[in-house]
């Protein structure tokens, strides 16, 4: 099978800018020659992913995640090797230089699966348009986004579209323009019991775009007849639906510039938002706000405002929204429409069909912070007045004292609400500890670390360290050594990661990684790199450190001639087969060595 050459491998890492890459998905700041960030892999409130532009690496020193551009790549879009080298060349004019039998690598489908969907999808969301917008058959779809004062322009931005009524008519479209059917079958777009049907057939099509803008699934809402009022796309090979936010490509210059998002309930909430001028509006899709969109949102936001429904359901929604948006370290407030005036609306479309951009405006400039709205809430739900009232109270906000980790906000937290439901401070932080700890027992437990191999770097480690992040070395390391002298397992078995490098003529730092199969070891490696502990010094500690090694395997072998010697039967006179003399002889030559390692 023909596999991607080295060369291009290493010239994708060498020259496509990292921080640009990684500047897609979370907000980058420059301290001295290193960019910081909060790490897209895990949730945390500080930045303390390290990305290393001249040596084009990251680090994160809170998970441990590392790499290069293009393990980047691989694990945010979920592409494998090949296909994220592929994406990075092509975006960046690099040569891609296949190597090994042609065949193969197009058959192999998976690694095609995604684009084509991608183009299906593309091409699909095109035809939508223009049934909408150019055909009689979309008349009634336009009708009722008229009624609903979407303009022309967002039909357009959003490129909002109208699937035909006739329910086999887009499968047998497209099986005339080459799709096959299998293929068409694992799309997405229609039936599973009847694979020539489209399950958006009939209704008012919002595509839904991935942060690149590339349409990868479909929201339909029905406009007459039975059925479910929206139909969303399932998770599909180039979408996941609760990793994704509706509106975020377009949103996301001015949550950038804003460092603010608006989470809103759904697709015509967006909508309006954005006609009304205000574009960092974005919905998640059909299912209740995960913590994967929480930490898509704080990848550029510092304040989340919520807009969702004031019903049960929504304010529920909104809670949970409340937690997760504060776990990831993001101020949070709430868009009150009834508090606002706008008591005739019960989202945002309504106001700016009734009232105007101007109204949505205001909406937001009235928004309340979280701990506001959880004391009206709680004020309107229990009744104060009683102590159980007040219990129940405090027991519907120890939630969101769960997740406030800073002592100082927990302090004023604590105060605002016992000044609010008519307790002290006191006797509800007590209440909340005391039904706290066995909870957060169990959370310790269970981030108990898992079991690894323990490393302590001494200098057989340290300077397989140093020369994994400086491979020019490594010629001179295994002309001195080799693995066998190595009593550190894992400096033994970065040494054999080297040397397959070596024996390979691959020499990137990329290709040490890629071949270092055990977490605890790659991550070790990566954060010496990262550290940049041997960037300056590297020729000196890898010369000590053999010196030391190389005396060490010198002094075992003595002590093991030694013993030989010890053990050698010498009553006979007949050495028993061992040669004592030889023997002195190399423990001479031994010594010899010993001294020269001293001297040097
Ligand atoms: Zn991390």
């Amino acid at each position: 099978m023909s596999r991607i050459s080295n060369r291009t491998v290493e010239e994708v890492n060498s020259k496509v800018n990292m921080v640009e890459i990684v500047g897609e998905y979370t907000r980058l700041e420059k301290r001295g020659t290193n960019w910081w960030g909060c790490c897209p892999f895990h949730n945390e409130k500080t930045p303390s992913f390290n990305i290393m532009p001249e040596k084009n690496v990251y680090h994160c020193f809170g998970c441990g995640a590392s790499g290069t551009v293009i393990s980047f790549v691989m694990e945010m879009e979920k592409l494998s090797f090949t296909e994220a080298v592929e994406s990075l060349a092509r975006k960046n004019g690099i040569e891609i230089i296949y190597e090994g039998p042609e065949q193969s690598r197009k058959e192999d489908g998976r690694e095609n699966i995604r684009d084509l969907l991608i183009n299906l999808y593309d091409r699909t969301a095109g035809m939508f348009h223009f049934f909408l917008t150019e055909s009689k058959a979309g008349e009634k779809a336009l009708a009722y986004l008229k009624n609903r004062a979407v303009d022309d322009e967002t039909i357009r931005k959003f490129k909002l579209g109208f699937a035909p009524g006739k329910r086999n008519w887009l499968h047998g479209f497209l099986t005339s323009k080459g799709y096959s059917g299998d293929f068409l079958a694992a799309s997405g777009l229609f039936s599973r019991r009847y694979p020539s049907l489209c399950v958006f057939a009939g209704r008012l099509i919002f595509p839904i775009a991935d942060r690149k803008g590339r349409i990868v699934a479909f929201g339909g809402r029905i406009l007459e007849g039975d059925g479910p009022k929206y139909i969303n796309s399932g998770d599909l090979p180039q979408y996941k639906k609760g990793e994704t936010l509706f509106g975020f490509n377009l949103a996301l210059p001015e949550i950038r510039a804003k460092k603010s998002i608006i989470l809103c309930e759904g697709y015509m909430d967006v909508l309006a938002w954005h006609q009304a001028g205000i574009t960092n509006a974005v919905a998640p899709l059909g299912t209740a706000f995960t913590p994967e969109q929480a930490r898509l949102a704080h990848s550029f936001a510092e304040t989340a405002f919520l807009c969702f429904d004031t019903d049960a359901a929504g304010q529920k929604a909104s809670y949970s929204a409340i937690l997760l948006c504060r776990k990831n370290g993001m101020e949070t407030r709430i868009l009150d429409i009834k508090g606002a005036g706008f008591a005739d609306c019960k989202d945002p479309a309504d106001i700016l069909k009734n009232h105007g951009a101007e109204a949505l405006k205001k909406v937001l400039e009235m928004s309340i912070l979280d701990i506001d709205y959880l004391i009206l809430n709680a004020g309107a739900s229990f009744d104060l007045g009683t102590p159980e009232g007040k219990a129940k109270a405090c027991g519907y906000v120890f939630p969101y004292l769960e997740v406030i980790d800073s002592d100082v906000l927990m302090e004023s937290v604590v105060s605002r609400f016992s000044t609010a439901f008519g307790i002290s401070g006191r006797a509800l932080l007590a209440d909340f500890q005391k039904r706290n700890q066995p909870l957060r027992r169990e959370t310790a437990e269970k981030e108990q670390p898992v079991a690894g191999r323990k490393i302590k770097p001494g200098a057989e480690l340290r300077a397989m360290l140093a020369t994994a992040s400086n491979m020019q070395f490594f010629p001179q390391v295994r002309n001195e050594i080799n693995a066998d002298d190595l009593e550190d397992p894992a400096a033994r078995d970065i040494f054999i990661i080297l040397e397959e490098c070596f024996r390979n003529d691959s020499v990137g730092f990329d290709a040490v990684l890629e071949r270092c199969g055990e977490d605890n070891l790659r991550s070790i490696i990566m954060k010496a790199y990262a550290s940049g502990e041997f960037s300056e010094n590297a020729e000196k500690v890898i010369t000590d450190s053999i010196k030391l090694i190389k005396k060490n395997v010198l002094e075992k072998k003595k002590a093991g001639l030694i013993a030989r010697i010890r053990l050698a039967p010498v009553s006979d006179g007949s050495y028993g087969g061992h040669d004592v003399p030889d023997m002195m002889s190399q423990i001479r030559e031994i010594d010899e060595k010993l001294k020269d390692l001293k001297d040097a």
